[in-house]
């Protein structure tokens, strides 16, 4: 059984520390071990990315860029490989993983484009024979902390556009499958980073920590769980540094009685099951506004949901996987038993489901819970699970104000074919991404990916147009030759 250590300036090191074990989600069995990472490896991992930094600063944005159409073409020629190491350490089934890869490639192609996104601005004249011009230079040495339910997409929202602007970068992927990010960054070297530029530490607290303790470490990009979001955004700004933290989310998605119930269970069942729930994009509410059209809802959801295939990662017929780890299962069941408990009515169960062949793995089945309120456990917390949840309104208003009073702010969307209701909806609703019959509202590359409220702390989104802004520190410059004439004396006025 392998270690999977660590990548510092250059070359994999085994590092001091502790490890953990690694598993197969699909089959319940220990895959391999990682090394978690000490204060002291941490350190020599900034090391290496501060002493990096100089040369890589004052490389050609174009030659940086080329750097990066070598990565993206080299994550294409070993998709394969790539889909298959994330699917037997997350779970998620072999297509769904070779897309999260394709998200991923897509922030690759808009770091293509750096020097054009590093252009600046500039004005003539801005006073007699005075020019200004604003410039966008990158920070130093950036950390990027990451969660397990998109172990390549993540890391890659992060760290292509960091490096392109400049800096130089620290990883932390999750301790529960790093093996793919790892991966990836060996294949970042390849394309031509010199050593030091991206480094990978493996590792739990105490290498997160050392990131945001370091001041060499100006700027830190998290994505996780929001109550850790929240004490890293707060240890980070504390301690001086740039930071956005990206958290948990309970998507909402209203169905309007005049929807296309049809197309609606066919986008809520990829939504809320695909990836076993395990997406901050999962949609795991259906509002419906209407005793009728929560009635229809739930017999359609209830048919389709027959021939929903729960098992292993491998086999492209089953439409999702386990869940990452047997602790998270249980939280997931327990979830399910707090609904019935407080009132719900569990329609489709997914407890107790188990997969020949693969009894130890760490499986939920597709589950529907009807009649759901807003004081239920189920409803406050997200579960991160294949767990669709359904609450009953009797309006749009009333189902606004249910997303609206909800701590997170991810993202949600409506279904109707009102384009009235549907512009009200996404003038108004306290959401930072919304879908108009489009279940998951996931932003492309180009744009930028963010929730509100407690979804996200910071100001800036994650990837795109934000993520040049977070990287990249703005310089304004106003320059004057002087000539003959302009050094009589002091000025202690502005001009008027
Ligand atoms: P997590 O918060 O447990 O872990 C995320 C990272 O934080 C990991 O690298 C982990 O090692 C580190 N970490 C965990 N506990 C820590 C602690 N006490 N101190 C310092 N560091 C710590 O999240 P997860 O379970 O890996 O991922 C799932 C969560 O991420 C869900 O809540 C999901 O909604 C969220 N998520 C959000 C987005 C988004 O864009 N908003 C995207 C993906 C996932």
């Amino acid at each position: 059984m392998t270690t999977l250590n660590h990548l510092i300036n250059g070359a994999r090191v085994d590092g001091e520390g502790r490890t953990q074990d690694l598993y197969n989600p699909s089959t319940g069995e220990v895959s391999g071990q990682v090394s978690l990472a000490s204060q002291a490896t941490v350190e020599s991992a900034i090391e290496a990315a501060h002493n990096a930094f100089p040369a890589w600063r004052n490389t050609p944005p174009a030659k940086r860029a080329r750097v990066m159409f070598r990565f993206k073409q080299l994550l294409e020629e070993n998709a394969e490989k790539i889909a298959h190491l994330i699917g037997q350490e997350h779970g998620k089934i072999s297509h769904d993983a070779a897309g999260e890869l394709q998200r991923g490639i897509e922030n690759v192609e808009y770091a293509c484009g750096v020097p054009e996104l590093l252009k600046g601005e500039y004005s003539k004249n801005t006073g007699p024979g005075i020019d200004s011009w604003s410039e966008f230079q990158p920070l130093g040495v950036v950390a990027g902390i990451t969660p397990f339910n998109f172990p390549a997409m993540v890391p890659l929202w992060m760290y292509p556009m960091a490096i392109a602007c400049g800096n130089t970068f620290v990883l932390k992927p999750s301790e529960r499958d790093p093996t793919s990010a790892l991966y990836i960054a060996e294949l970042a070297l390849a394309a031509g980073l010199p050593p030091g530029v991206l480094n990978v530490v493996n590792g739990d607290k105490e290498a997160v920590d050392t990131l945001l303790n370091d001041p060499r470490v100006q700027a830190v990009s998290f994505v996780g769980s929001t109550p850790i979001a929240e004490y890293i955004y707060s240890r980070a700004s504390a301690n001086g540094k740039r930071c956005q933290a990206l958290g948990g989310a309970k998507n909402h998605a209203i169905v309007m009685p005049d929807a296309d119930m049809d197309n609606v269970v066919n986008s809520l069942t990829g939504a809320a099951f695909g990836s076993s729930g395990e997406r901050c994009m999962a949609l795991s509410v259906a509002v419906a506004v209407g005793d009728k059209a929560a009635d229809t809802l739930i017999e359609k959801m209830q048919a389709q949901m027959q021939s929903l295939k729960v098992g292993v990662f491998s086999d492209a017929g089953n439409d999702f996987g386990p869940v990452i780890t047997k602790q998270h299962q249980e939280k997931v069941l327990g979830y399910i038993d707090s609904a019935e408990q407080q009132g719900a009515t569990v329609v489709v169960d997914g407890r107790g489901v188990s997969v020949p062949g693969y009894e130890n793995g760490f499986y939920v089945g597709g589950t529907l819970i009807d009649r759901v309120t807003p004081e239920m456990t189920c409803y406050k917390e997200e579960i991160f699970g294949p767990v669709l949840l359904v609450v009953r309104a009797d309006s749009m208003e009333q189902a606004m104000q249910l997303i609206d009073e909800h701590e997170y702010g991810n993202g949600t969307c409506i279904y109707t074919r009102d384009g009235e209701a549907a512009r009200y909806f996404s003038d108004n609703i306290q959401v930072g991404m919304v879908g108009i019959n489009v279940p998951l509202p996931v932003p492309v590359s180009y744009h930028s990916f963010g929730g509100w409220k407690r979804s996200l702390f910071g100001d800036l989104s994650a990837y795109g147009p934000d993520a040049v802004r977070f990287y990249t520190k703005r310089k304004t410059i106003t320059q004057r030759w002087p000539s003959a004439g302009i050094r009589e004396g002091a000025q202690f006025a502005f001009p008027a």
